[in-house]
């Protein structure tokens, strides 16, 4: 089975809540987790994995010979990201065809199509994939490269990692562009984690619609539940969204988040919480 933790926005407490799925699920179930926030992935600092593996991410890259390159303008054309820029012959200048690294996407139309067979692929490295252990969790993280805005090559290599017999718990990147669709899709059920205030109503609202468009069956946390407004909780009564938990906002767990203490450490009593999600969760997976 495989868990997405998501949300519409940063900072509502999606990571603690996967953390904290993970760790109350250990002792019963095989779990592996995913963070696929690579551009800011901060599971490990709670799981603290011993890293067993590492293994670079690439995409491949057009590389042009112009000796070969009749300046067609085809590639061009067909590179929907603009990556690629052909400048013809013109007043006896020489003509140039130009890669912009930062914006492809990797996707291979460009030398496919080449009539001139002009562009080879070469390899960019984007950043790094970790595998490990933590008590008992099988434990996959990327780190993409600083300055690298290619973060979905990355997404997908931690996903291919997926062991259907295990559960897989993904902590997906906040907010709801295409990184959280890679990584919230095909998963089973999502869990959005928000908080009971107007840009968290707003942006619930946003990751709502992209996991319904994605047909992927979810519920909610609310973190820092007392602290707030009742809009939150009307607006998934009123939607028919589950409320899976409510957690009040307590000092004691801000001090632990902050030391990189997981809740359950410092309030056991979260534990059966948080296996009551995944047992609502299992029951309405196994019923659809
Ligand atoms: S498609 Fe090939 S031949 Fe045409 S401009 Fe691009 S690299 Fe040159
Ligand atoms: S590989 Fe795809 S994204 Fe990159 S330059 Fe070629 S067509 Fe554009």
């Amino acid at each position: 089975m495989i868990i997405a933790v998501a949300s519409g926005k940063g900072g509502t407490g999606k990571t603690t809540v996967a953390v904290n799925l993970a760790l109350s699920m250990k002792d019963d179930c095989n779990v592996q987790f995913l963070d696929c926030d690579v551009e800011e992935p901060n599971a490990h600092i709670f799981l603290k994995p011993v890293i067993k593996e590492q293994n670079k991410g690439y995409i491949p890259v057009p590389e042009i010979d112009e000796a070969k390159c009749n300046f067609c303008g085809k590639c061009s054309k067909i590179c929907v990201y603009n990556a690629i820029a052909v400048l013809p012959p013109q007043n006896f200048k020489k003509g140039t065809t130009l890669v912009f690294n930062n914006l492809c996407h990797g996707c291979g139309a460009c030398s496919n199509l080449c009539p001139q067979n002009a562009i080879k692929e070469v390899h960019k490295e984007i950043g790094i994939i970790e595998k490990g252990d933590s008590d008992n969790i099988d434990f996959i993280h990327g780190r993409l490269n600083v300055g690298e805005a290619m973060a979905l090559p990355l997404i997908r290599k931690i996903k291919k990692n997926i062991s259907l017999e295990k559960i897989a718990i993904i902590d997906a990147p906040p907010g709801t562009s295409c990184p959280v669709v890679a990584s919230v899709k095909d998963s089973d059920y999502t869990i959005l984690v928000t908080e009971p205030t107007p840009f968290g109503l707003n942006d619930l609202i946003l990751a709502a619609g992209l996991v319904k468009k994605l047909k992927i069956p979810f519920g909610v946390v609310i973190n820092r539940s007392d602290i707030g407004n009742r809009e939150v909780e009307e607006y998934c009564q009123k939607e028919n969204i589950p409320v899976l938990m409510k957690i009040p906002f307590s000092k004691d767990i801000a001090i632990s988040y902050s030391k990189g203490i997981p809740v359950i450490e410092t309030f056991p009593k979260y534990i059966v919480h948080f296996q009551e999600i995944f047992n609502k969760i299992k029951d309405f997976t196994s019923n659809v």
